[in-house]
């Protein structure tokens, strides 16, 4: 057995968690325990300048603790930037569940930690993540009031995945505009990686369009069925990054832009839905650039199901066309980053990153002249 120690990587033991936190710029860091439901989890909140923070709860079995605190810092740093970046008016912040889900899991564990989340009195309100469902939010729901991604007849907005596939929508729409001077995407050859619940709402709207599309993803019943629906070209994974098209849409894991990918890819446009598709984000972003492969910040494309989220803690009850509203300006920020970009001669990445900095800075400046 691991002792505490043995759990931390290197980097924690010679610089602390506090540096590592100095480092990642947090707020506070909240660990909680309850030995009873062996929950056993972290809340991170990152920046509350815009909002109390907003981030899912990721149930997931760390290989030590060491993991489970780098990667919750990590992802509610990302949080910061996709809510200022989206417009409204919510911080950054997520949390981790360490353990397997298919063990621990049940109504206590999740009302206790619903305790927990009620004890920040509004600083931190989760919603689902990788390892979650519906179903324990609503264990939650039980607890405290801040809680979203609720299901309808709880007055919550339930699933986010249409609401995230119309804001990837939008851009592929806008990474067309600017790579072929039209967002016009009938004939487009695009490949959807992943066909799960965004990928297929997304191919729904390619179809629409008349877009020339192929998909490929791990499971091939997936596969099967929205080929039939959409009228999709199925692709083996082993290929699919070698074929002729003019836009990727990543759509299953992170980190599927890498070196590897860069060399084969042949598109014009990369605009997906998946979180963290960069496994580098200076050393991908650039060299998607020096390959003249235009991309669509995935923090900025993939933030309706955070827009879908705070369309349900803002107004009550949650307003639907709101939330579509709030996302439809992923078209025009994406084309304001892309020339902000080309002006600056900066990725777009960074460049999509400096304009969530900006918002922060903007409205932290308000709130010192009250
Ligand atoms: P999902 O689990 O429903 O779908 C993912 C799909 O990817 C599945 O069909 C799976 O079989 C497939 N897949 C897994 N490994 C693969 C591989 N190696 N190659 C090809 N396909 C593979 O998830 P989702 O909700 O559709 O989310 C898709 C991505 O978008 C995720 O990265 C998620 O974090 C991100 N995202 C989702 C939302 C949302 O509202 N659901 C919001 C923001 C970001």
């Amino acid at each position: 057995m691991q002792t505490a120690s043995e759990n931390l990587t290197s980097v924690q033991k010679t610089n602390g968690l506090f540096n590592q936190l100095n480092d990642y710029e947090h707020e506070q860091l909240v660990f909680c325990h309850d030995k009873a439901t062996g929950l056993k989890s972290i809340i991170a909140i990152h920046n509350t300048t815009l909002g109390p923070a907003l981030g899912g709860t990721r149930f997931y079995d760390y290989k030590n603790e060491a993991d489970a605190i780098t990667d919750v810092l990590r992802l509610s740093r990302g949080m910061t930037y996709k809510n200022a970046i989206s417009g409204i008016n919510l911080g950054g912040g997520k949390a981790v569940i360490i353990g397997d889900p298919a063990k621990l899991s049940n109504e206590f564990l999740w009302r206790r930690y619903g305790q927990f989340i009620d004890s920040l009195n509004g600083k931190y309100y989760t919603a689902e993540d990788v390892g979650t469902s519906i179903q324990d939010m609503e264990y939650v729901s039980q607890e405290t009031e801040f809680v979203a991604g609720l299901p309808d007849f709880l007055g919550g907005g339930g699933d986010p995945s249409p609401v995230t596939a119309y804001g990837v929508y939008l851009g592929i729409k806008a990474g067309a505009k600017k790579k072929f001077g039209s967002d016009d995407l009938s004939k487009r050859k695009i490949l959807v990686e992943g066909v799960g619940n965004v990928g297929t709402h997304l191919l729904n709207y390619l179809s629409k369009e008349n877009a020339q599309i192929y998909i490929c993803d791990v499971n091939t019943a997936k596969l099967k069925a929205a080929a039939e629906k959409y009228g999709a070209e199925v692709v083996a994974l082993e290929n699919a990054l070698d074929l002729d098209i003019d836009i990727y849409a990543p759509c299953a894991l992170g980190a599927s832009i890498n070196d590897e990918s860069i060399s084969r890819l042949k598109c014009g446009v990369i605009a997906g839905a998946a979180n963290n598709q960069l496994k580098n984000e200076q050393v991908h972003a650039q060299m998607l650039v020096d390959k003249d492969i235009l991309y669509a910040p995935d923090f900025l494309i993939n933030a309706g199901g955070v827009i879908n989220c705070y369309a349900e803690v803002n107004i009550k009850p949650y307003n639907r066309d709101y939330a579509y509203r709030l996302t439809e300006s992923i078209y025009d920020k994406a084309m304001s980053i892309f020339e902000q970009a080309e002006k600056l001669k900066i990725t777009t990445h960074e460049a999509a990153f400096l304009l969530a900095k900006k918002r922060i800075q903007s409205v932290a400046q308000l709130r010192a002249v009250r």
